[in-house]
């Protein structure tokens, strides 16, 4: 069955004045209807001008080389500006990480979401406001009808975040993109932010595919996941087994950066080294220069997305698959790790809105 989201072989490449940028590489995934899809990585591992790219914001000198990206069966990369805005405003919503930055500081909150209201559904001016207020209130603005004349600049962080959310449900969207929604907001407020979207998904019945550099917040939030590196996807996976039974060598890195309860460690492990140059990336496995089981294959192979059982190549309808030479048996020494999980971070604080 199709997809809610399909996007395959989607190339993504800068021309910049220091050389070509190959942002994304290849890079397939599925998102299903009413699921979380998390998208996680370091900072440059390609994640966001992906997301982007499948939703035709990617400017010159960025360029989609090629792929193709279909949302509900239809083709987006072929779509004129106009058609896709109108699949942008109506059926993918999108929560940004600087929310203050997505409001217009010269109109208020709740005009700019009433406004998407009557543009997007065709809602008279009456009926859009009664929506941004019940909307509103249903992110946890308190005092909804007062603070729907609000400017941005008299919202907290937290609050801004609420109302982009509100903003992206307006028009019932099929699927949200949130890249990176929390990084901006304490961790008190974070915890909140995703308790609220985990809720709005299952009630408005919308995928989400959330975009983060933290492990940690997928682990509690999402059904599935897509690790990506150095512009390449190098492990998906449902998240019980990627949180349990990593099977790449960054994903257990990333793991075992994870802070948790009761942990004893005086300092968390982290992975060596840093993210590639995108002008001149490592050969073969490109995580390979920070990877503690590398080989000298390693430096020539590049290895593929396979199926781990079977080392077969990866499909888009997998739930499981892997890019390492360790499935493939071009690894002589083989992976040597284990991971001890305590328990995913799902304790979160409650609280009041205006707090944040
Ligand atoms: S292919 Fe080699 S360098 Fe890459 S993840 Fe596997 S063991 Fe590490």
């Amino acid at each position: 069955m199709t997809a809610l989201l399909e996007v395959e072989d989607l190339t993504v490449r800068f021309h910049t004045d220091e050389g070509v940028v190959t942002a994304v590489d290849d890079l397939s995934y599925r998102v299903e209807a009413a699921e979380t899809f998390g998208v996680v990585g370091e900072s440059g591992a390609g994640k966001s001008v992906a997301a982007r790219s499948v939703l035709g914001l990617i400017d010159r000198p960025g360029r989609i080389e090629r792929g193709e990206v279909r949302f509900k069966g239809e083709d987006l990369l072929s779509m004129d500006e106009s058609a896709l805005r109108s699949v942008r405003g109506d059926e993918i919503g999108m929560v940004f990480q600087d929310a203050r930055a997505a409001l217009n500081p010269v109109y208020a909150v709740g005009e700019q979401i009433a406004e998407t209201i009557e543009h997007h559904m065709g809602y008279d001016p009456a009926a859009a406001k009664t929506r941004a207020i019940r909307l509103l209130d249903r992110v946890g603005i308190a005092d909804p009808e007062a603070r729907y004349s609000e400017y941005p600049h008299e919202f907290s962080g937290g609050m801004c975040q609420r109302a982009t959310i509100a903003m992206a449900l307006s028009c019932e969207p099929d699927l949200i993109v949130a890249d990176e929604p929390t990084t901006a907001l304490d961790v008190t407020v974070e915890a909140r932010i995703l308790e609220l979207l985990d809720e709005l998904a299952d009630e408005f019945d919308v995928a989400v595919q959330l975009i983060t550099h933290d492990l940690g917040v997928i682990a509690g939030t999402c059904d599935r996941a897509m690790v990506m590196y150095a512009g390449e996807a190098v492990e998906t996976a449902p998240i019980e087994d990627l949180y349990y039974d990593p099977k790449h060598p960054y994903t257990a890195g990333l793991m075992s950066a994870i802070p948790r309860i009761g942990d004893g460690r005086d300092r968390l492990r982290t992975i060596p080294g840093t993210t590639p140059d995108p002008v001149d990336p490592p050969s073969g496995c490109r995580f390979h220069p920070r990877c503690p089981f590398a080989e000298e294959a390693c430096t020539r192979t590049h290895p593929s997305l396979v199926d781990p059982e079977t080392g077969e190549a990866a499909t888009l309808d997998d739930d499981r698959a892997a890019a390492c030479l360790e499935y493939t048996e071009g690894l002589s020494g083989g992976l040597d790790y284990s991971v001890e999980v305590e328990e995913p971070r799902d304790e979160r604080a409650g609280g009041d809105p205006a707090d944040e």
